[in-house]
């Protein structure tokens, strides 16, 4: 049996984090990951480069249950914490738009040089076996080492006890990197509440008969609105992005966001001309001789354009045009309502929203029912939108998790 005041399960952003800073602190710190290598999501990060965190950091970049919450957490831990610690690791870094922060080196580099730190701080690394048969302590959590008053669980042959277990180990977006559920169900099992995962960050799939099917392979800036009975639900907080047309569907940084909102039943408006109004372009003298389908396509995809314009307008001259038609075009341009029929799922989701909620926990995401059982990172019930949110929250939380281990 071998014996630390921590165990962290998951070796992540956030279970990297949280180890190396126990350790730092004096504690004899775990940390397990079934894999060989720590931060397998990591590398997958960014396309490779990683987008670590967002100069524009709010709650309003997460989905989650308690926002007000968050709201804390990411204060007490900014982005400047993160480019400090990019810093400290020596891995350099650069400010693309939307103010988000992308690693100059491999996404790999940053679990890997928090794992190093993790060595030097004295954390024993168990990577390559999955954590498995935990036990929770049966009788008071006080201090003290014994089966009773520790949690136990096993990797391959070894059996391990510790007085404080940290579960880090994300969610089930994306299984080919080993995501699974199970820490997460284990959790439930203890009597916690889960929120049920769903894929976020994820392209959507639109019915067989979606009239803009056919247009693979074009992208374009757009502004989407997710549409809940009808009502709009609060706006991507970075407006306007670009969306793909895919063989299924959308799919595209703006229809990423999106996804993170839109729950099955919802309804999308699409602004395809997010910057130039269409009643205006029309009333332009200039373009008063112009085809209507012209008009669009100097602004927009001629593929496009001809599946947006009613047929009945396409080959009439703007100038043609009669107030009711003239409102008929701006409202496909600028308002196109459309309802997915689903995800691409799990598969190829980069995150996922639910998991286990705020709600059972302590303002130092500790079970309030399992004394010394804490949680960090993206098995909780708080999904990041697109931009190094969710990196930022799995380093944000296991760092605030570390600072109330004892
Ligand atoms: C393709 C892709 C690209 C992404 N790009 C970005 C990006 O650029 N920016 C951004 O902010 N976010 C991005 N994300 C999301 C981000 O990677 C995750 O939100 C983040 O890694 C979550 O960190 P975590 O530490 O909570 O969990 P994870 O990184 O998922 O780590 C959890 C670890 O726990 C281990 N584990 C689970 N159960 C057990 C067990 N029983 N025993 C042992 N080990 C276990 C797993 O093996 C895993 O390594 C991306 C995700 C994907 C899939």
């Amino acid at each position: 049996m071998h014996r630390y005041d921590v165990a962290v399960i998951g070796a992540g952003p956030a279970g990297l984090l949280c180890a190396r800073n126990a350790a730092r602190r004096g504690l004899s710190v775990l940390l397990a990951d079934s894999h060989k290598r720590p931060g397998a999501k990591l590398a997958a990060a960014g396309g490779g480069r990683g987008n670590f965190t967002n100069r524009t950091l709010t709650e309003r970049h997460y989905v989650t249950g308690d926002p007000a919450f968050v709201r804390a957490v990411l204060r007490a831990f900014p982005c400047e914490k993160v480019l400090e610690l990019l810093r400290e690791l020596r891995l350099p870094f650069e400010e693309r738009d939307f103010g988000q922060i992308f690693g100059l080196r491999p996404a790999s580099f940053l679990a890997d040089r928090l794992a190093v730190q993790c060595g030097d701080a004295g954390v024993d690394l168990l990577f390559g076996g999955t954590a498995t048969s935990f036990t929770r302590p049966r009788t008071s959590p006080a201090f003290g080492h014994g089966t009773k008053n520790a949690f136990t669980f096993a990797v391959g042959k070894e059996r391990i006890e510790a007085r404080s277990l940290v579960i880090a180990s994300g969610s089930p977006a994306c299984p080919a990197l080993g995501a699974d559920d199970g820490l997460a169900r284990l959790a439930a099992s203890w009597g916690h509440e889960l929120v049920p995962f769903r894929p976020v960050l994820v392209p959507l799939v639109m019915p067989s008969d979606w009239p803009l099917s056919g247009l693979e392979g074009i992208s374009l800036n757009v502004r989407i609105t997710v549409l809940r009975n009808g009502r709009p639900l609060p706006p991507d907080p970075e407006g306007i992005r670009s969306l793909l047309f895919t063989h299924r569907g959308i799919s595209g940084p703006a229809v990423l966001t999106a996804s993170c909102f839109r729950m099955p039943g919802d309804d999308l408006l699409i602004d395809f001309l997010p910057e130039l109004p269409v009643m205006e372009l029309l009333d332009e003298k200039e373009h008063g001789r112009l085809i209507v389908r012209n008009l669009l396509s100097r602004f927009m995809p001629a593929r496009l354009a001809d599946a947006l314009c009613p047929d009945d307008l396409a080959r009439r001259k703007c100038a043609e045009l009669g107030k009711k038609d003239r409102l008929r075009l701006a409202e496909n341009v600028h308002a196109f309502r459309c309802r997915p029929s689903g995800t691409e799922g799990m598969k190829r989701a980069e995150a996922a929203a639910g998991g286990v909620a705020l709600s059972g926990l302590s303002r130092h995401l500790e079970s309030l029912s399992t004394p010394r059982l804490h949680f960090c990172g993206e098995v909780l019930d708080v999904a990041g939108l697109l931009g190094g949110y969710n990196i930022h929250w799995a380093l944000a939380s296991g760092a605030l998790v570390a600072r109330s281990l004892d």
